[in-house]
């Protein structure tokens, strides 16, 4: 595996205007390093603890993103660093950010997770949570979170149209809510794709893919 042939490979083929998360859960230290090396300054991981870890060991310019599931009781171990945190898909989540963001007395940005998968076992918001949430977020005080977009994961399958089908759906949804434009909430980022699914992503409106196995080799 040549981390840096396949970053700047795959970063090559991306449009100026979107982000490259570039995702290391499980890797060591020193293949974060050799993407660091090749200009990559952002990186997503899935658990809090490993992130805080590799946040302690690398350089400070890194952006850390938090890309899985978040249980509240760990939001305080990553809000004095933690850049952007996608998979916000509840409002409990969003207020314990909110708080902990305060005792940093930081502002930190947010993704809102929409479920748009088929399989009922992934995370995220239907329709109605999302209203409820936009709603809540204008009207009440969360001073210390923005929600500057929307993350979400297609269902895992080969079927093409099946994922082209659900990422048109969360651009719709991403493209229904741009008017909102509040101090906390402004939707810029629209985070969606992986390996096997960037190009079609990007060509359905991604602004922001996740890129783990095709950088850093399949994951144990
Ligand atoms: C692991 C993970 C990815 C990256 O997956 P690859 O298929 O290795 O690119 C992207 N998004 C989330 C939420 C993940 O957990």
């Amino acid at each position: 595996m040549n981390i840096k042939e396949n970053l700047l490979e795959i970063k090559s083929t991306l449009p100026e205007s979107v982000t490259l998360v570039a995702v290391s859960k499980t890797k060591p230290v020193s293949d974060l390093m050799e993407a660091y090396e090749a200009g990559q300054r952002i990186f997503g991981e899935n658990k809090i603890q490993e992130m805080e870890e590799k946040f302690n060991e690398m350089p400070k310019d890194i952006q850390w993103h938090m890309i899985g599931h978040v249980q509240t009781n760990k939001v305080k171990f990553m809000a004095p660093f933690v850049s952007l945190v996608h998979g916000v898909d509840s409002l409990k989540l969003l207020k314990e950010i909110n708080k902990q963001a305060l005792k940093n007395n930081r502002v930190i940005d947010c993704l809102l997770q929409i479920h748009i998968a088929e399989e009922e076992t992934k995370f995220g918001l239907d329709d109605t949570e999302l209203e409820e949430i936009l709603e809540l977020a204008k009207n009440e005080n969360f001073n210390n979170v923005k929600i500057v977009g929307l993350m979400g994961m297609a269902t895992f399958t080969e079927n093409q149209n099946q994922i082209k089908k659900e990422f048109l759906h969360l651009k719709s949804i991403f493209d229904k809510n741009q008017s909102l434009n509040t101090q906390n909430c402004k939707l810029n980022a629209l985070s969606m794709g992986m390996s096997g699914d960037y190009q079609l992503a990007i060509e359905c409106g991604s602004t922001m893919v996740r890129i783990g196995s095709s950088i850093f080799g399949t994951r144990n």
